[in-house]
C-alpha cells in the first residue's frame, strides 16, 4: 500500500486532535521507510528486517515509547503503536509480506489487481482525510487548499496505478 498508509495517518489525527501529525506520517511510514535504509546500506535487504511480525512489532514498541516521550500523552503514545500495526495489516492486502524467520509469505497481492487496489487506496484515504477534516477549523474545511490536498494524494496514487498497470516490474525496495 502507498498513499492509503497516509489515509490512516489523518484519520489518527482526526480521532486525536493532540496527536502530532508529523509523528502519525512516521508510524504510518515507519515500516516502508526501514526498508528504504535497509536496501540503501544493503541492496535486495529482506523485508523481514521492516515487515515482519516481530519488526513491526519491535518499530511499534520503539514508537510506543518515543511517542510517550514526546507527547506524554497515553493515548497518543497508543495509537501510534496502533498506527504503525497498521502499516503490515494494510501491506497484507496490497501485497506479500513475510511473517517470521523461516515462516510463510503472506498477502492478498492487490498490487496484481491494479483497478481494485487503486479503489482501496483511494478509499483509504479520501475516509482518512474525511476524519482529518472533521478536526479542521469550518473556515478551513471547504477550502480549495483542503480538497487540493486529498485530490493530490489520489493522483499519486494513481501515477503509482499505471506504474503498476503499464510499466515493467522493475525490483521494489518497498
Ligand atoms: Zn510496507
Amino acid at each position: 500500500m502507498y498513499v492509503g498508509h497516509l489515509g490512516v495517518a489523518l484519520a489518527g489525527k482526526g480521532w486525536r486532535r493532540e496527536a502530532p501529525l508529523w509523528l502519525l506520517v512516521l508510524a504510518t511510514q515507519g515500516c516502508d521507510w526501514v526498508q528504504v535504509v535497509a536496501c540503501m546500506a544493503a541492496p535486495g535487504s529482506s523485508p523481514m528486517w521492516s515487515h515482519s511480525i516481530a519488526a513491526v512489532l519491535a518499530l511499534a514498541t520503539v514508537l510506543l515509547l518515543g511517542s510517550y516521550g514526546v507527547t506524554r500523552n497515553r493515548q497518543v503514545a497508543l495509537l501510534t503503536a496502533a498506527v504503525v500495526v497498521s502499516h503490515v495489516l494494510l501491506d497484507y492486502v496490497t501485497g506479500v509480506k513475510p511473517t517470521w524467520p523461516g515462516g510463510p509469505m503472506i498477502g492478498l497481492n492487490l498490487y496484481d489487481h491494479p483497478i481494485a487496489d487503486f479503489a482501496l487506496e483511494t478509499a483509504v484515504v479520501c475516509a482518512g482525510w474525511l476524519v482529518y477534516r472533521r478536526s479542521l477549523p469550518l473556515e478551513v474545511r471547504g477550502t480549495r487548499l483542503a480538497w487540493l490536498f486529498v485530490l493530490a494524494l489520489v493522483g499519486i496514487q494513481l501515477l503509482g496505478a499505471f506504474d503498476l498497470a503499464f510499466l515493467p516490474r522493475v525490483p521494489k525496495c518497498v
